[in-house]
């Protein structure tokens, strides 16, 4: 079995390339290294099952899929997860992030269709934008700013599930799309810009830690390998194109309480620095997972605290 990884040196598409891997796959991994890092495909790189393939899915991908050899070009399962995904890099990276999501998406629906493989297109709960539902279901619409600083990943994902929904009923292609909530783990880079490695990082260094706003805001944290088992039964499970379907963990906590736990856990007593609030910043996130423990007999196995300890630990050796 052949998996194709777009974004396969970031921090999840590298989980997720050494899950396939562990499991028998063969992996093509593409990446441009626009927010990714080659130390992340270190595991991967021992495997003879694993080509790497530097390249700008935005472009044309027939200029690189010709590189590959034959037995290479036709995959069974396509795994879209190529965009930066913190705010910090996506507003750095606006227009790229419009294209990889746009452009990107529009190669990988057709190149999955004349290779008859199966889509996987990595969305996120941007999509339900600053939700006025609570916990968010898939079947909600979302309230997202169509022209805010954020606009160029929430409307850019959101262009992606249309389009990827669109080829489903027009091309009869089997795709699914994942809602991933806020994920983290090992392999987050420490410049990221997203709450837990800079969190982490602040604690470690016995700095403080930088509260957005009045830290009241809410989010629901996954730890990476939960993430990554979510991902690869919905890609992998027979009948659900076309379904769309949240993974995420349901425990919720305002960010001032994971300052708390980051500080407990680190050994280091708490220090805040308040900064502003970013434009659009939602006031709360919660994924609803009954679809994913329907369809998908998941949900997540890694609390919150140990999760972080082992991210900490992450951070302690890479530091
Ligand atoms: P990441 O930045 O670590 O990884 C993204 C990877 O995509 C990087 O290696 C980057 O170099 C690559 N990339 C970007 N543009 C590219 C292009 N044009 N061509 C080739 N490669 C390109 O981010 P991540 O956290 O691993 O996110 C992976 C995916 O999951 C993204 O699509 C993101 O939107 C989605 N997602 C992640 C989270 C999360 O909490 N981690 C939440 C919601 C959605
Ligand atoms: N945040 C914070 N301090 C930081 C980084 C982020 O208070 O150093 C807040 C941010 O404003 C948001 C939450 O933490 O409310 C999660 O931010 P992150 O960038 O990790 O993810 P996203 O906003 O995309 O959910």
């Amino acid at each position: 079995m052949l998996a194709f990884v777009t974004g396969a040196a970031g921090f999840l598409g590298s989980h997720l390339s050494d899950r396939l891997l562990r499991d028998g796959w063969s992996v093509v991994g593409v990446d441009n290294f626009a927010t990714g890092d080659p130390r992340n495909l270190r595991e991967a790189n021992e495997s003879d099952r694993f080509t790497f393939v530097e390249a700008d899915v935005s472009e044309p991908w027939t200029g690189w899929t010709t590189r590959l050899d034959s037995a290479q070009r036709v995959p069974d399962v396509v795994l879209h997860l190529a965009s930066p995904a913190s705010p910090v890099h996506y507003e750095r990276l606006a227009l790229e992030t419009l294209a990889v999501n746009g452009l990107g998406t529009m190669h990988a629906v057709t190149f999955a269709h004349e290779a008859g493989a199966k889509l996987l297109y990595a969305s996120t709960s941007e999509s339900y934008g600053d939700p006025l539902e609570h916990p968010q279901r898939e079947t909600y619409w979302g309230n997202v700013n169509p022209i805010g600083i954020r606009s160029c990943y929430d409307e850019s994902k959101r262009f992606g599930e249309a389009y990827v929904t669109t080829a489903v009923r027009k091309l009869g292609i089997d795709a699914r799309i994942v809602r991933i909530f806020n994920t983290y783990g090992p392999r987050m880079q420490a410049g990221d810009g997203r709450v837990i490695p800079n969190f982490c990082v602040s604690a470690l260094r016995g700095e403080a830690l930088t509260v957005y706003g009045d830290g009241s805001q809410t989010r629901s944290f996954c730890y990476v390998d939960d993430l990554i088992d979510g991902i690869v039964r919905l890609a992998t499970r027979p009948g659900l194109g076309g379904r769309v379907v949240n993974v995420g963990n349901p425990d919720e906590y305002t960010i001032r309480q994971l300052a708390e736990i980051t500080a407990r856990l680190a050994g280091v007593p708490l220090h805040t620095e308040d900064r502003p609030l970013p434009p659009d910043d939602p006031t709360r996130r919660r994924p609803d997972i009954a679809l994913a423990r329907e369809l998908l007999d998941w949900q997540p196995a890694v609390p919150l605290e140990i999760g972080l300890a082992r991210t900490l630990d992450f951070f302690r050796l890479t530091r």
